[in-house]
Formats: C-alpha cells, sequence, structure tokens
C-alpha cells in the first residue's frame, strides 16, 4: 500500500506533510520511530526543519486514524511504525534498549483469543506486550543492578541491531 492509498483508506486527508511523514516509514515499514527519528528523517532527506508540536499531532492523527501502531517503551517514549496489514499477535520489548521484536503466530493469535473470550472478553487487534531484555542487553546486565546503572540507556534507540 502507497502512503497516499493509507491515507484514504484511513479517511485521512492526505497532505502534503501527512506524505511526507509517512515515506519516512514507507522507507523502512518494519522499523519503529521515535518522532524525534521522523523529525529527523524529514529534515536529512528534505533539508529543512519541521515543527515537533505540528509533527506530534500529525503522528497521533496518524496513530488515531490507524495507519499508524505505536509501542510504549519503558523509558516512557511512544514508537511508531507503519501498519499495513493486521497488528502482530505479540511483541517482545527490551527494557534496555527498547528493541521490538514482533511474533505473528497464528496459534498464538488463537491462544490469546480465545483466552480473552473465556474470562468474557473480547479481544483487540492491538499486540500483547511483553517486557523483557533481549538477547543482545543481557550479557551487560549480568553482575547485579549495580553494573546496570551504569549502563547508559538509550532513548528510543534500538541500539542492539
Ligand atoms: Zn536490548
Amino acid at each position: 500500500m502507497t502512503p497516499f492509498d493509507a491515507l484514504v483508506a484511513a479517511g485521512l486527508r492526505a497532505s502534503v506533510f501527512r506524505l511526507r511523514v509517512l515515506e519516512v516509514f514507507a522507507r523502512e515499514p518494519a522499523r519503529y520511530f521515535a518522532v524525534e527519528q521522523i523529525a529527523a528523517e524529514l529534515v536529512a532527506h528534505q533539508a529543512r526543519q519541521v515543527s515537533l508540536s505540528t509533527l506530534y499531532r500529525q503522528v497521533n492523527a496518524l496513530h488515531r486514524g490507524g495507519v499508524l501502531l505505536a509501542c510504549r517503551l519503558v523509558s516512557g517514549t511512544t514508537v511508531f511504525r507503519w501498519l499495513d496489514g493486521a497488528p502482530p499477535a505479540m511483541r517482545l520489548v527490551c527494557r534496555r534498549c527498547g528493541r521490538i521484536e514482533e511474533t505473528d503466530d497464528p496459534a498464538l493469535h488463537r491462544c490469546l483469543t480465545q483466552l480473552v473470550a473465556g474470562i468474557g472478553w473480547r479481544r483487540s487487534l492491538l499486540p500483547l506486550d511483553c517486557h523483557g531484555v533481549c538477547a543482545c542487553c543481557r550479557p551487560l546486565l549480568q553482575g547485579g543492578r549495580r553494573r546496570t546503572a551504569k549502563v547508559p540507556v538509550p532513548d528510543g534507540e534500538n541500539s542492539c541491531r
């Protein structure tokens, strides 16, 4: 789906700014971006400054419209990726570096739906987020909390790639 088609399908006006924002996501459709990272990409590709408040409003409108999928990191930063198709069943979110890995096992979808239905709820299509520590960060955290406190924690960056 093109950025234009995504906006039309969501019933959102296809403004030039929204199209430029979605083009950032279209270049790396599986990547989650913090709003500041989107701004940096826009500046890098257009060589002009972007109002962060305008960008926040537009990204939130795209998220509310179902064009972007959000994930809140332990740091408090919310990151977004283009939702082209159905959302994954579950995301593994690293508490240290913010790395996000998605899993979309149909058996997990069925299991979650049945589990939720069993207690009288209806499952939304949003993924289940499981926060933990990725394989890359685990060696850095060995040795206890004292060492953990000395490790710099990037804000919204996937530094383990
Ligand atoms: Zn990590």
